[in-house]
């Protein structure tokens, strides 16, 4: 079977630019959490997820719409797919991570990426604040 999911796509990539340029520092891919996050932030306890609308299943998104042929083999392929990712959310939550889920259609053209980065940015900033405190 061929394997994709290790290899770099580019919402992730400028994501992590995006989160760089701002500087926020993150690691990649960590294997050592559940689902393999695509970035981790340590310092805001934070793991971001860039899914892909059809392989994870974007509810109600018109790009996650699943093909008439097969259409039995691809429900059952990305219904475990949601399965598996909901037990990792879970799992990082339950060790006390804030779990987020960018979507592709989230950040696939300029306006849409500058508003939901931004929010990101915004998001992650108020954590480190509410830390400060502890
Ligand atoms: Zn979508």
């Amino acid at each position: 079977m061929s394997n994709i999911s290790g290899k770099e796509t580019k919402p992730e990539i400028m994501v992590r630019k995006y989160l760089f340029s701002k500087g926020f520092r993150y690691r990649k891919n960590d294997k050592r959490y559940p689902g393999k996050p695509d970035i981790v932030l340590p310092k805001y306890k934070t793991v971001i997820f860039i899914n892909g609308c059809f392989w994870h299943g974007h509810k109600n998104c018109p790009k996650s719409k699943l093909p008439e042929t097969n259409y039995e083999f691809w429900k059952t392929k990305i219904e475990a797919n949601i399965k598996r990712d909901q037990e990792n959310y879970e799992s990082l939550e339950i060790q006390g991570w804030k779990v987020v889920v960018i979507w592709q259609c989230e950040i696939n053209n300029l306006k849409n990426r500058n508003k939901k980065l931004k929010e990101l940015s915004k998001m992650l900033k108020q954590r480190t604040h509410n830390r400060v405190a502890g």
